[in-house]
């Protein structure tokens, strides 16, 4: 079904995390256990958040033009609701786009946060097969099976909005082809 909020309740763990980190403060002691978390919270966070909402807002007022959307809502966790609502009369294409790109930012959201298991929950584009892996240093989550293999003979990965692409045109009853 269109209208998923596991991004908006990502996003909210994300800024939470992240007030968490702001309200302690620097050299109180306790900043150590963050070493070992699997992905230490830092600005970084804050910037991630300000730039996902800046797409979000982006693409919500590319979409029309004819109808100003007005403001994005102070809370950050608040903007796929607004672009929904902003976007709701556009044609099937759009709203697909729209859902694309906050199924994309969910996961980018949970991979933030350390969780990089999100990606197995996709099918591979290319075989079908479950069990991708993510892969931080190329940012794309990688076929486990020793068939599904470029030209060159290298496990096939994908980046995360080719999987967004595919889950959401999977929940809109759409064939969709690996490319
Ligand atoms: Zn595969």
């Amino acid at each position: 079904m269109l209208g998923d909020d596991t991004t908006e309740q990502r996003l909210r763990l994300l800024q939470a995390e992240f007030t968490q980190f702001e309200r302690r403060g620097p050299g109180d002691g306790r900043t150590a256990t963050r070493t070992t978390s699997p992905a230490p919270l830092n600005l970084g966070v804050l910037d991630r958040i300000h730039a996902a909402v800046h797409e979000i807002e982006e693409h919500t007022r590319a979409a029309d033009w004819t109808r100003p959307a007005g403001p994005v809502p102070a809370d950050a966790t608040r903007v796929y609701d607004w672009a929904r609502q902003h976007t709701a009369h556009l044609d099937p294409e759009r709203q697909q786009a729209r859902e694309t790109l906050i199924c994309r930012q969910g996961l980018e959201h949970a991979i933030a946060m350390g969780d990089t298991t999100v990606v197995r929950k996709h099918p591979c584009p290319g075989c079908g097969c479950w069990g991708l892996m993510w892969r931080p240093a190329v940012q794309r989550a990688a076929c486990p099976s020793r068939y599904c293999t470029d030209d060159d003979g290298l496990s096939r990965s994908w980046p995360l909005a080719t999987l967004a692409h595919h889950h959401i045109a999977r929940q809109l009853g759409l064939k969709t082809s690996a490319t």
